[in-house]
């Protein structure tokens, strides 16, 4: 399959700490990796970096034929393609879900009102939610605020999806809703790059997982080479946190 992301070398300092050390990896067009990884390990930063959120000091970040960066006047243009979820869900508290979903393609992307809304209404009844349509934010709960986030990026047209713990700051019941909205996306064949600490969840919709630490790529596997047969003991232990004896 094609490649459509793919990043060499990739270098990472905040002053004088390395947080991402010659990082490559290659991602192909409907590809969902999943990264896991000890907190601090600058899994953030690495997603950061791939939709140009952060300079970087070395090496580079492609989408297609296109650099990410450093050329700054692509960039906007480049990251459109590149959507992003967040644990925060940031959703402008004094709009409406429906205006909170359309605003950036009217504004941003200059399209038509009628047919971004018609768009709009198709998406939220997809992840069940097109009875919120005149609702706002602080009416909603974090499961359903994080579902209208996911409608927020998919409506941006992305080829790729960042998603950083976007199920972090949730209650567990509503963990399971908006993992299933990502299943979804993942079944038909959306590129992912997913950062979170659900390994259940990573087992199901990764094809390919990798463990982050120091700024490297300490392991990658299959999920099953990944979580059934770590290879280096550093994973192993890290998986080990994940899991009860009693
Ligand atoms: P993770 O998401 O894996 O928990 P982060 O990417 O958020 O890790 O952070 C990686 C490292 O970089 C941490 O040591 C963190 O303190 C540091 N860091 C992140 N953002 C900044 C910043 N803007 N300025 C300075 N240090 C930062
Ligand atoms: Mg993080």
């Amino acid at each position: 399959m094609e490649e459509i992301l793919k990043v060499n070398n990739l270098s990472k300092r905040f002053d004088e700490i390395v947080v991402l050390d010659n990082l490559s990896l290659s991602v192909k067009k409907g590809e969902v990796v999943v990264i896991v990884g000890p907190s601090g390990c600058g899994k953030s930063t690495f997603l950061r970096c791939l939709n140009g959120l952060e300079d970087i000091e070395e090496g580079e970040v492609l989408l297609g034929e296109e650099k990410v960066n450093p050329n700054k006047k692509n960039l906007s243009k480049t990251r459109e393609k590149i959507g992003m979820v967040f644990q925060s869900y940031d959703l402008f508290p004094h709009k409406t879900i429906l205006q909170n979903i359309t605003l950036a393609p009217i504004k941003v992307k200059k399209r038509n009102k009628a047919e971004v809304t018609e768009e709009a209404l198709k998406l939220l009844d997809r992840v069940g939610l097109l009875s919120k349509k005149d609702n706002y934010p602080r009416q909603l709960s974090g499961g359903q605020k994080q579902r209208v986030a996911i409608v927020r990026a998919l409506i941006m047209h992305p080829e790729v999806l960042l998603l950083d713990e976007i199920t972090a700051a949730l209650d567990p019941e509503m963990v399971r809703e908006v993992l299933d909205v990502v299943l979804s996306l993942a079944k038909e064949g959306r590129t992912m790059l997913i950062v979170t600490h659900e390994m259940a969840f990573a087992k199901a919709v990764a094809d390919r997982v990798i463990f982050l630490e120091n700024g490297k790529i300490v392991e990658e596997g299959s999920p099953a080479e990944f979580f059934d047969h770590p290879k280096t003991d550093r994973l192993k232990r890290f998986l080990e946190t994940f899991s009860y004896e009693k």
